[in-house]
């Protein structure tokens, strides 16, 4: 079974809504097999999103994702990769179909609530990123 890695943003932690979010996961068959709370440092953020560091968003961003806690979490199904983007909904709130999370929760482009590996390559290296196997399981 395929492995992708979320992020439940500040915005969300900060509203009470990470038993909400996961609830979801859960209803659409995605398995939490790791979770921590954690707050990111500068350092972790910047190199988390480095492949948006050219990008004229990327200090606000950055700036975000420290603001406050977030919940890092290795969600586990079969096509777990693309099950979890289809119920984030898209990056942009308005656009985002409804009863997706991003569509419910999000404040905003920014404050979307929410973070979900692209590809299954990404979703390797950002697992690796936040989690050792024997935290997995
Ligand atoms: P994520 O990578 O967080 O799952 P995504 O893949 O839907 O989101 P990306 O294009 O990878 O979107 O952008 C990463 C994050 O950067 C977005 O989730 C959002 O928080 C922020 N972001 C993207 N575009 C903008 C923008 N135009 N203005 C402000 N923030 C933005
Ligand atoms: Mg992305």
């Amino acid at each position: 079974t395929e492995r992708t890695l979320s992020i439940i943003k500040p915005d969300a932690t900060r509203r009470n809504l990470t038993g909400k979010i996961n609830a979801r996961f859960e209803e659409a068959g995605l398995r939490i097999v790791a979770q921590k709370r954690v707050r990111l440092t500068k350092e972790q953020a910047e190199g988390f999103y480095a492949v948006h560091a050219e990008r004229s968003f990327f200090p606000e961003l950055v700036a975000f994702m420290v603001s406050g806690p977030v919940v890092v979490q290795v969600l586990e199904g079969e096509g777990a990769v693309a099950k979890n983007r289809e119920i984030m909904g898209a990056t942009n709130p308005a656009n985002a179909a409804p009863g997706t999370i991003r569509a419910d929760f999000a404040e905003s482009v920014e404050a979307n609530s929410v973070h979900g590996s692209d590809s299954l390559e990404n979703a390797k290296i950002e697992i690796a990123f936040f989690f050792s196997q024997c935290e997995i399981a």
